[in-house]
């Protein structure tokens, strides 16, 4: 490693040999200036106050030069500081390129190897259909309401005019929830077998007049097959407010029913039962397929069943304290996946639950 000699001659002939060795070590050490460090030890080693090389050439080259000497050794020691200011900026630039050419060779990323492609989602079909049918009703003034999928016995059957033993209980075979006998029958949960408890829950809250709409899941013990599931989807309304008659029911549903299939659909109406509805209809709409010509989907017959309806009979008015001569009002109800399977032409119910990606992926 480079050393500043002593000088005894300090002819121009010697003082030049001097120069030159140094100026030639001085150049070795800036191109080994590769990063901070070392362009920092570099830096310290020639420019130090205390004892750099070039406070060295100094002490041992101008102080220690005779009289008339002096001159010459300084207008070269002056020299050799400008060289060396100028190869230590230098080096600094290059350590400074170097290493930030080494942490890009450290970061480089493969951009030849293939990326995890990761597919979009898309709303399921049932859901699909069911923000259809909530958005007709919006549209049409009624606000959405929920409630709980496990409910009393209470809110799914006694409050909506199904007396315990009543043979309309048989018509939803229904989950209850294990270990309750020690309760009273009108406290035991159960799996809710329609959404009707929420008008029920919504008439407890609300003072009429009552435009709702129930979208949601219920559950009953059925046995999986083509056309039936242990879980569906339902959306009902209820609508109470003075003076609501039969013909309210028949132009709200006929209106969503022409919103939903066009313009040229035709409902019909056709006595049923429910308990807690008085009058029941059963509604079918003309066959949006083929026109009421008879195709598929409506076997033939022109017409297709989506809807239970009715006037709210008054017994139901009674668990709400609602007067029910003053008030009169008309619900209904419809099941989703039935809308959906008719709307996409799916032949078997199950599909929408077997999370089939082949399948879900046509609705993509
Ligand atoms: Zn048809």
């Amino acid at each position: 490693m480079y050393t500043v000699p002593k000088l005894e001659d300090f002819s121009p002939a010697s003082l030049e040999a001097a120069t030159a060795e140094l100026h030639g070590a001085l150049e070795a050490e800036a191109l080994a200036a590769v990063d901070t460090k070392t362009f920092e030890d570099f830096r310290n080693r020639w420019m130090s106050r205390k004892n750099g090389l070039l406070t060295q050439v100094n002490d041992l080259w101008l102080k220690a030069a005779p009289g008339p000497a002096k001159r010459d050794v300084g207008r070269i020691v002056n020299a050799i500081r400008q060289f060396v200011e100028v190869l230590v900026s230098n080096a600094e630039q290059q350590a400074s390129r170097l290493a930030l050419g080494a942490k890009l060779r450290s970061e480089t990323i493969d951009i030849s190897l293939p990326g995890i492609e990761r597919p979009l989602g898309v709303r399921h079909p049932v859901l699909r259909t069911l923000d259809e049918l909530v958005s007709v009703f919006v549209k049409m003034g009624y606000s959405i309401a929920e409630g709980p999928e496990v409910e009393s016995d209470y809110y799914n059957f006694e409050a909506l005019n199904f007396p315990p033993n009543h043979p309309a209980r048989d018509t939803q075979d229904t989950l209850f929830i294990a270990n309750q006998e020690q309760r009273a029958q009108r406290d035991r949960l159960l799996l809710r077998t329609h959404t009707s408890p929420v008008q029920i829950r919504t008439m407890e809250k609300l003072a009429p007049p009552v435009r709702v709409i129930c979208p949601g899941k219920v559950h009953r013990n059925d046995a999986p097959d083509a056309t039936h599931s242990p879980v569906f989807h339902q959306l009902e309304g209820l609508c109470v407010d003075t003076n609501i008659t039969f013909g309210d029911l028949k132009g709200t549903l006929d209106h969503a029913m022409k919103s939903l299939f066009g313009s040229e659909v035709k409902t019909s109406f056709r006595p049923s039962f429910f308990p807690f509805t008085e009058p029941s209809v059963e509604v079918s709409i003309s066959c949006p397929f083929c026109g009421g010509k008879g195709c598929r989907p409506c076997k033939q017959s022109g017409w297709i069943e989506l809807l239970g309806a009715g006037m709210v009979d008054p017994n139901v008015f009674g668990f709400v304290d609602y007067d029910p001569k003053k008030l009169s009002g008309f619900a209904f109800g419809m099941g989703v996946e039935r809308l959906t399977m008719m709307n996409y032409n799916v032949d078997d119910i199950q599909q929408f639950f077997y999370g089939d990606m082949r399948f879900l992926e046509q609705f993509a």
